[in-house]
């Protein structure tokens, strides 16, 4: 955490620009989502469409075909030869008899007639479009939109059928741009049977590698209809649409209530900072009318049961008797940046109370927690100097725990750590094993003792995976010449336990609670033994 962060969390630690933020944030976030989700779920249903529209048509034209070529069969196998009542009759019937045949023309190159005189194909007496070796096909490129006008036309001998546009769009509606096109050549031409000619190939890469009937392009949707015969396939083309007119209807559905939440959130976030700042001013005016007090929590070696320093640590009583924890104020006052006054008290009232103590026992030491801002400035070495030389006490019976987490910026904090032992505080590693704390960072830091958090402590001799933490924790220590304190002891069991693997020294309720200063001082002057006894904490 550098100092510039720091600076940067109390410059955001405004209510109103945090409530502001949080419900910008989250509308952003919001309406990015829906504006993805629709825009997805808009894209999934023209894809669904386009399937679907294909399926329709490559049905109607298996049904088309079947039509077209059973009828110019029958024409064929009734061999009548010649423009005459016969035929006109025979041409006319094939158009009853069959939904889909649009008109049935005779041409022996010679004579020509059809079932509708009136409209005497011209298409039959060009070249096929395509010869098979059966039939022969025509294709009407005209793009006038007459549904009665003949769109596909098969031919066998002199007879020919034709299936009107109508029969092919009456089951599909075209999209609007669309097309229906007959492809030839291997690919290479395609010929538009309904609909605009479309720029041909409809991809840089035609034809695609995959067998797929659907493609999508940027711009276009593409239907592969595959047909038994080599000679042509067919594939359907519809421009993709717009997609934003389309999705602004499910948009302003989805803003208001992407607003309100926002909304919500912002007055959320709020509600809570302002809790937190009057939890701020209370602290505030808890510091001014010494509200605070500071507890002791000793520390023992584990072996002797001697006490051989303590842990300060701040309570707030208010003045109806409440205790507020500092798990709740410590972290805001971290955030505001009255922790810095609350180290300094923390450090001004262990100096007034105990510094007469310390005097008379310079092996006993008194440990100070200080939180990230209080490590990432030289500021706290001043203070203590000060107060040092103001009580006449040593260095190094002043001891800093710092986090894990307050070490962030790791080489500003190294430095001021440094600093802080170059005098002869010594520096603890607090709550070790939660963070991110490797071996090899830690041999980095300037530090004298590791204190093994009581998660760790609690686990010893449960089964649970982090029952190995604290042995692990222990040997690292060691290897690396640190000494270990073990928090949180409550059982006689653990302190055995650790002490068997060469933790020397503990805290925790075995031994006592937390003590105000009266009492502490008649625990150390006493030199009470305090083997399976516990002293409670009285503040
Ligand atoms: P911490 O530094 O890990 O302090 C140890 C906490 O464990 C203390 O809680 C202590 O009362 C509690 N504890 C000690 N032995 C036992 C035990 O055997 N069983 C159980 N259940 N708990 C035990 P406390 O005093 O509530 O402090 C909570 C945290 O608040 C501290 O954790 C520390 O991070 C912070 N804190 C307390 N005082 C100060 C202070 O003066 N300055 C700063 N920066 N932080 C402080
Ligand atoms: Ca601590
Ligand atoms: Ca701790």
């Amino acid at each position: 955490m550098s100092s510039a962060y720091v600076r940067l969390r109390s410059a955001l630690y405004r209510p109103w620009l945090m409530a502001t933020l949080a419900a910008v944030a989250c509308a952003a976030l919001l309406l990015s989502a829906s504006f993805g989700l629709v825009m997805h779920q808009v894209q999934q249903t023209e894809i669904e469409q386009m399937n679907a529209r294909g399926d329709r048509f490559l049905d109607r034209l298996e049904q088309i075909f079947g039509q077209l070529r059973e009828s110019v069969d029958l024409l064929n196998e009734q061999n009548l030869r010649g423009c005459g009542p016969a035929m006109t009759a025979a041409l006319q019937q094939v158009g009853f008899d069959n939904r889909f045949v649009y008109d049935a023309v005779y041409n022996d190159g010679e004579q020509s007639c059809s079932s509708r005189p009136a409209e005497a194909g011209t298409l039959a007496m060009r070249a096929p479009d395509i010869k098979g070796p059966t039939y022969s096909y025509w294709l009407n490129t005209t793009t006038q939109p007459d549904d009665n006008l003949a769109a596909l036309r098969l031919g066998r001998g002199p007879f020919s059928v034709s299936t009107s546009r109508g029969h092919l769009t009456d089951v599909v509606d075209l999209a609007p741009g669309g097309s229906l096109l007959v492809v030839l050549d291997k690919g290479k031409r395609a010929v538009p049977v309904l609909g605009p000619a479309q720029a041909w190939p409809p991809a840089s890469d035609w034809p695609p590698p995959s067998q797929q009937p659907l493609l999508v392009t940027r711009d276009s949707l593409i239907y592969r209809m595959f047909t038994k015969s080599p000679d042509y396939q067919l594939v359907l083309i519809a421009p993709r649409t717009n997609l934003l007119p389309k999705m602004n209807a499910a948009l302003w559905a989805l803003f208001p209530g992407s607003l309100l939440l926002a909304g919500f959130v912002g007055w959320m976030v709020l509600e809570l900072v302002h809790e937190r700042r009057s939890l701020s001013n209370e602290l505030q005016g808890a510091l001014r009318r010494g509200e605070l007090k500071v507890l002791y929590q000793p520390i023992f070696d584990l072996n002797s049961r001697r006490c051989v320093g303590a842990e300060a640590l701040v309570r707030w009583r208010r003045p109806d008797g409440t205790l507020t924890s500092p798990d709740l104020f410590i972290p805001m006052a971290e955030n505001t940046g009255q922790i810095r006054e609350i180290t300094d008290f923390v450090l001004q009232q262990l100096l007034e109370q105990l510094g007469q103590l310390l005097r008379a026992n310079p092996h006993l030491y008194v440990s100070v927690n200080l939180a990230a801002v209080d490590v990432m400035v030289p500021r706290i070495g001043r203070v203590v100097a000060r107060l040092l030389a103001q009580h006449r006490v040593s260095a190094h019976q002043i001891a800093f725990e710092v986090t894990e987490r307050g070490l962030i910026d790791v080489v500003v904090a190294r430095d001021n750590l440094q600093a802080l032992r170059d005098v002869g505080h010594q520096v603890l590693i607090d709550d070790f094993g939660t963070g991110y704390c490797s071996l090899a960072y830690l041999q980095t830091l300037p530090v004298d003792c590791l204190k093994i958090d009581k998660a760790f402590i609690d686990a010893l001799g449960h089964d649970a995976a982090s029952s190995g933490v604290a042995p692990h924790i222990i040997r690292m220590a060691h290897a690396l010449q640190l000494r270990v304190i073990a928090e949180g002891i409550e059982l006689e069991a653990q302190a055995l336990l650790l002490s068997s693997e060469g933790v020397n020294y503990g805290q925790g309720w075995l031994f006592a609670h937390p003590l105000n200063a009266r009492q502490f001082s008649e625990l150390v002057t006493r030199g009470r033994r305090l083997a399976g006894r516990r002293i409670d904490d009285e503040a």
